[in-house]
């Protein structure tokens, strides 16, 4: 049968029009059938300037977006979890001409001055050629998660998605054979970019989970599935089922590639997964602003703690707080990862100032994430500079170690590290943690003690605070700016 395109973002290597492109539990579209409902909400968008998704884990929002790629209009991918107050900031912001919805879906009502359009997923239009789309044009306006400030819109050319995505298939041997589970949200890029418009790109499928499940991610792997994408909180939930459920450990032992990121994977959770399946999870590291980093690579060695090697196309440097170049490869001299390529976003929408303090003048973006850089290259993340780098006793500490160290402490389920202004050590280190038994939380004398074993007697905590959870955002990110604040 003659090969279908559904545009230069979307793929490179057309697939065949009957091989299925997107499962959404029952429901599923074939290349063909995916082309047709995308050609036709993109008829319906054409000129819109910007428009809104309303994100949903759905069929509707797969097509929306292939759709205004289609029609170079750029997306503005809501999250549907979003309260009333997020949602106004974003619409006043990114002033998208019209909503895409999926039929049915209630709109709350932030939303209710805009245009609505349904998106039918059985319609049928004509592929447009968006061979006139430049590489520069915009594609996606995706919000920032929210972590540390604020959400920003990123402004994210086509250059940014078609790039990152072949960069992936580099490192990944990613290919249209792949069949990718899926369990996370549709307004982030994990779950947008990589997750959906990824295997597109290759002429490979996705089935998406709906919600994410280990019960879920064990059946697809079972039937046939060879890759999945998760945050961290899902590796933790597969490590916890673990041990109670053979069949997962054997599903999760077939796959051929199992990716975190968002996230640092806590080491206690890659080792316990490594354990019982006898494989390794990767870790990628990526932005909003810039797509993907780095990653550790499908034939390179997987490390707890790390998260790989610059992508193909990626210059990645670290900068000292006066802007000179970390250049040794040591392990140990901490810098701000700056990176520089075809990945890259445009510009904070609506903020030239934001915009302007983020690059550096020879065009790097000043990530904000500190990290070492080992012997052989592999870069690890100590933490954000602005949260988890924590100035005590003469020392910078990364938060990130201690909250690992935590994790191996057996009455510690969640652990997360902040520093607080003490007179004596400029900072002091505070945890946080959610105890296994909540009848017998650990002490603060027992903790510091494992961790000043484990790492340094500098590196323990002084104050000690039990929780029942902590603060996530959508995407399982623990919201530092929440536990500081309390
Ligand atoms: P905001 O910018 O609004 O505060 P955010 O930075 O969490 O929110 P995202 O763009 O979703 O928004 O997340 C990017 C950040 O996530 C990175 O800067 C980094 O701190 C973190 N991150 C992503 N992947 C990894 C990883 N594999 N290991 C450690 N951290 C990661
Ligand atoms: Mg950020």
């Amino acid at each position: 049968s003659p090969a279908t395109t559904t545009g230069p973002v979307t793929t490179t290597a057309p697939a065949p029009d009957d091989r299925p492109a997107l499962r959404f539990g029952e429901r599923a579209l074939t290349y063909a059938e995916l082309a047709a409902a995308a050609g036709a909400t993109a008829a319906g968008v054409r000129g819109a300037g910007r428009v809104a998704v309303w994100a949903t884990p759905s069929m509707e929002t797969a097509v929306a977006v292939v759709g205004t790629l289609l029609a170079g209009v750029a997306a503005v991918p809501l999250n549907p979890k979003s309260g009333e107050k997020e949602l106004a900031h974003i619409l006043a912001d990114s002033a998208p001409s019209l909503v895409l919805a999926a039929p049915g879906d209630p709109l709350p009502a932030a939303l209710a001055g805009l245009t609505r359009v349904d998106v039918d997923v059985h319609a049928t239009g004509p592929v447009p050629d968006d061979g006139d789309a430049d590489d520069g044009d915009p594609a996606l306006v995706v919000y920032t998660s929210g972590t540390t400030g604020p959400p920003k819109g990123a402004v994210l050319p086509r250059r940014s998605l078609s790039s990152t995505l072949d960069a992936l298939a580099d490192a990944w041997q990613w290919t249209g054979d792949d069949v990718l589970v899926h369990g996370l949200p549709l307004f982030h890029v994990h779950g947008l970019v990589l997750g959906t418009l990824g295997p597109l790109r290759r002429g490979g499928s996705v089935r998406h989970l709906g919600r994410f499940s280990a019960e879920g991610v064990a059946r697809e792997l079972t039937a046939g599935a060879t890759m999945l994408f998760g945050v961290p909180t899902m590796y933790h939930r597969l490590a916890e089922a673990l041990p109670g459920d053979p069949g997962l450990a054997e599903a999760l032992a077939g796959a051929r590639l199992l990716v975190s990121g968002s996230a640092a994977l806590p080491v206690h959770d890659h080792e316990r997964i490594a354990a019982a399946t006898g494989r390794r999870v990767i870790e990628r590291y990526g932005m909003t602003e810039t797509l993907m980093n780095t990653s550790v690579r499908a034939d390179g060695e997987a490390r707890a703690g790390t998260v790989g090697v610059p992508l193909p196309g990626v210059e990645l440097r670290l900068a000292e707080e006066d802007g000179s170049q970390v250049s040794a490869y040591d392990g140990e001299t901490v810098g701000e990862i700056q990176v520089r390529g075809p990945n890259l976003f445009t510009e904070y929408l609506n903020r030239p100032e934001a915009t302007a303090a983020a690059f550096t003048a020879d065009g790097f973006f000043r990530t904000g994430d500190m990290a070492v850089r080992d012997p052989d290259g592999y870069v690890r993340i100590v933490g954000r500079k602005a949260t988890d780098l924590i100035k005590s006793g003469g020392y910078k500490i990364g938060a990130g170690e201690i909250e690992n160290a935590l994790l191996e402490h057996p009455a510690v389920r969640e652990a997360a590290v902040t520093g607080e202004p003490d007179a004596d050590l400029g900072e002091r280190i505070v945890a946080w943690v959610v105890p296994a038994d909540p009848a017998a939380p650990p002490a603060l004398a027992e903790l510091a003690d494992h961790v000043a074993r484990r790492l340094a007697p500098h590196k323990r905590p002084r104050v000690l605070h039990h929780l029942d959870t902590l603060p996530r955002n959508d995407m399982g990110k623990i919201m530092k700016r929440a536990l500081r604040h309390d």
